[in-house]
């Protein structure tokens, strides 16, 4: 969901490739949780939202004090994203799917009228946000998904159009002609049959992936990939990118209302939908506590019911920051708090108390490139703050290090 971790691979290669490992303490930060935040705020209104809405901010804000509706000043906010044909993890230019479709995902939930809308699996239309939005304001339904969601979005009058961008094309098109043959088809971490790469901090440094990484600068430049960008397409190509952005707002009233939208794992099987547009796991708002959202690891998070929980543990007493790491903790509950397992997994709830009250938590500091995670925030002054990590250090990128076909032979 940022913007930054896609071009990080400018440094030597091999070295960025063993990025996340460095410098790693699993040790949990439960009694040490930094006070960087500023938690217990109950300044209003706000808004919060991932670090790619960052500069969308300030054009939300002022609608919503203007008295803006609290839903669309956060769809104000990531339609900026869906727009932007260089943000590669949300509409326009979004990674494809394994097939080189542009598959998108959105969901919102409108607090002042208890309401819902999402869509799954969208192709050829940008914004599926305000499709998410018109699923909810004309249809007795809360959710429509591929081929019928599309329909659905051009009789209510969103155009339709190529969402794969050049940029993106040439990613998929280096990863369709290098990939490793059990990207996505598993075993998933879950699997009782998943075994950690034993191998994976030394995996980088060997002989086969300079080969390897050699020969992807071939096919890229042959691809027709600038020189500037080779690197950070490999790194998509090897470590396939997710990416999103979530956004909640309360207006002085303490209207609340939320959204999440994404282009979801690069390279995903067709018809994979993440946590994202779903009600509950990656969004979720009542207007009577608050709302939250979630970027990371979607299938982790719909397993716990991520945002549903953090609401509901609100609503029992706990503050934005506890009711996060409560979700947090469920995360790693599943896993029996396997570290060789949780390593792999990348999560930061965006988290709005009906008070103005917030929090942005994070399974771990930082991501794989050692990228903080950050929430940003906007209640009169606009800012990125660093989130409460239950963990300290970076995640790894997941799928682990890709075999080689060479390997298996
Ligand atoms: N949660 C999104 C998904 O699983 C991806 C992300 O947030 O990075 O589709």
């Amino acid at each position: 969901m940022t913007f930054s971790r896609r071009d990080f691979l400018s440094t030597a290669v091999l070295g960025s490739l063993s990025l996340g490992l460095k410098g790693q303490d699993t040790k949990p930060q439960d009694s040490t949780m930094r006070r960087t935040m500023n938690v217990g705020s109950s300044k209003r209104p706000i808004i919060v939202c991932a670090a790619n809405g960052f500069k969308y901010l300030d054009d939300a804000y002022a609608f919503l004090k203007n008295g803006g509706d609290t839903l669309d000043a956060a769809l104000r906010v990531v339609k900026g994203p869906e727009d932007d044909p260089n943000d590669d993890s949300v509409g326009l230019g979004g990674l494809p799917n394994e097939e080189g479709v542009v598959e998108l995902d959105a969901c919102c939930m409108h607090g002042p009228t208890r309401r819902a809308g999402a869509v799954g699996g969208v192709r050829n239309i940008k914004n599926v946000s305000l499709v998410a939005k018109a699923v909810m304001e004309h249809t007795a339904h809360v959710m429509l998904v591929g081929d019928g969601a599309e329909r659905f979005a051009v009789a209510i009058g969103f155009p339709r159009e190529n969402l794969l961008t050049e940029h993106s094309r040439k990613r998929w098109l280096l990863w369709k002609e290098t990939h490793s043959y059990n990207d996505w088809w598993g075993p998933g971490l879950a699997s009782p049959d998943w075994k950690p790469p034993a191998d994976a901090p030394s995996a980088p440094h060997s002989e086969l992936w300079e080969n390897m990484i050699k020969r992807m600068e071939q096919v890229a430049a042959d691809i027709g990939i600038q020189p500037e960008y080779r690197r950070a397409a490999i790194r998509d190509v090897l470590f396939p990118p997710k990416g999103t952005i979530h956004c909640s707002a309360v207006n002085e009233k303490g209207e609340i209302s939320g959204c999440t939208t994404t282009s979801g794992l690069a390279w995903k099987l067709p018809g994979r939908v993440g946590d994202s547009p779903i009600i509950g796991a990656g969004c979720y708002t009542d207007r009577d506590v608050g709302s939250a959202g979630a970027t990371g690891s979607g299938e982790e998070n719909i397993k716990v019911a991520g945002a549903h929980t953090i609401i509901e543990n609100m609503r029992k007493g706990m503050s934005p920051q506890e009711a996060g790491t409560d979700a947090l903790r469920r995360m790693v509950r599943n896993y029996n708090n396997d570290r060789d397992k949780l390593r792999f997994l990348d999560m930061v709830y965006y988290i709005l108390r009906k008070d103005g009250a917030y929090a942005g938590v994070s399974l771990w500091e930082s991501y794989p490139d050692e990228e903080q995670h950050k929430i940003a925030v906007h209640d009169g002054s606009k800012r990125l703050e660093k989130t409460v990590a239950l963990f300290k250090g970076a995640s790894i990128n997941w799928p682990p290090i890709p075999k080689l076909k060479s390997d298996s032979k």
